[in-house]
């Protein structure tokens, strides 16, 4: 029997549409070749091009797409920076859907210039509160406080997310914090990871301040299997991890709640590359492929990843940031005739 599943497409702003567009093209070759499951794609705006008509960077319109489908495909969004406008769209859907796990697969690539060979985590990000709480404000002129929120409830929640990705993967879990200054929040944190782990006795912990963290993943990135921390560190370890296992442009993300899923590029929108057909599309494919694995169409999934590794391998085809020449749709249309080969 066919499955169809509602997955809503956003795409997002500079290179956001031309990534998109391309994951969506291989989302379709591994729908006709896998012929078991149907995605229905819901086209919603979003994103910083939407300010100037909507006034929000996310209209409601999009917000009522988002809620009738079971997961999203969001493209790279333009973050408008001055005070007083809109919030991140990631940021908002985060909260509006609870997806309080973020989980970011950091793995090295054939024939991508990586650090050290055979690299293989996951950074696990608290991805609702923290210093992306977005309570800030100006006591005085020239003084300003942001709130770092850190809840029990939350922290526990992702640490349990944590654990049990680490149970089905090689067992070592470093929770990463800065509680010898932060001692109050990290404290939280810090303790709730501690009571997850009393539940998972065959996961191996081991405890990391941020700073010695940001340097072991450049001396050691190969003793990681799952990191665990707070929203800020979370981001910051992860685009360092991206570039220590190869580009941002093959780093893929996933924002997993209770109820819903939504899947992205690590990387930004790269306003200078938009429209040039320069940029690596891997990165989005790669967040697709996350979602069919989400939706429970695992084979699909590992036929998208086996596409791109074998492209990849064979080194034919390689965009600027892999120090090569080709284009986004010449990177699209290799990968999306390896899936048709299979
Ligand atoms: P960026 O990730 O957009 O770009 C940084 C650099 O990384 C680029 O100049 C480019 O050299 C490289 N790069 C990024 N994507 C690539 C790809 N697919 N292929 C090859 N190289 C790639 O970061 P930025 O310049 O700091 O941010 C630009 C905008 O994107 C900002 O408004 C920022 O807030 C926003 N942003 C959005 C998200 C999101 O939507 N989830 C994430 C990060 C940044």
């Amino acid at each position: 029997m066919t499955k169809t599943y509602d997955v809503a497409v956003l795409k997002g702003d500079g290179i956001g549409p031309e990534v998109t567009e391309a994951a969506v093209r291989v989302l379709d070759a591994v729908q006709k070749s896998s012929k078991n499951f149907k995605l229905n794609y819901l086209y919603g705006e979003a994103g910083y091009h939407c300010i100037a008509e909507h006034g929000t960077n996310l209209p409601s319109e999009t917000v009522a797409l988002l809620k009738r489908s079971v997961a999203c495909l969001k493209g790279p969004m333009t973050t408008p920076e001055e005070p007083g406008a809109p919030v991140s769209v990631a940021v908002t859907l985060r909260r509006m859907f609870n997806l309080y796990a973020n989980v970011r697969p950091c793995r090295s690539f054939p024939n991508v210039e990586s650090l050290k060979p055979n690299l293989d985590f996951v950074v696990v990000r608290e991805n609702t509160e923290g210093l992306y709480s977005g309570v800030e404000f100006q006591l005085a002129p020239g003084v300003g406080v942001a709130l770092r929120i850190i809840t029990h409830d939350a922290s526990l929640r992702v640490a349990e997310f944590a654990f049990k990705l680490a149970e089905n993967r090689k067992k070592r879990l470093t929770y990463i914090h800065k509680g010898n200054i932060l001692r109050i929040t990290d404290g939280i944190f810090k303790d709730a990871v501690k009571e997850a782990a009393q539940k998972h006795p065959d996961v191996t912990i081991e405890e990391m301040h941020v700073d010695a963290a940001t340097m072991q993943l450049i001396k050691r990135p190969e003793s990681f299997d799952v990191i665990v921390t707070t929203n800020l560190f979370g981001d910051i370890l992860s685009d360092e991890a991206a570039q220590v296992t190869g580009s941002l442009g093959l780093a893929a993300g996933a924002n997993i709640g209770d109820a819903y899923g939504m899947f992205e590029p690590v990387h930004g929108s790269a306003p200078k590359y938009t429209g040039m057909n320069r940029v690596n599309p891997i990165a989005t494919i790669m967040a697709a492929a996350m979602m069919l694995d989400y939706l429970g169409e695992k084979a699909a999934a590992a036929k998208i990843e086996k596409a791109v590794l074998e492209v990849l391998r064979e080194g034919k085809v390689r965009t600027a940031d892999l120090g090569g020449t080709s284009t986004t749709t010449q990177m699209c249309e290799a990968i999306t005739s390896k899936i048709s080969e299979h």
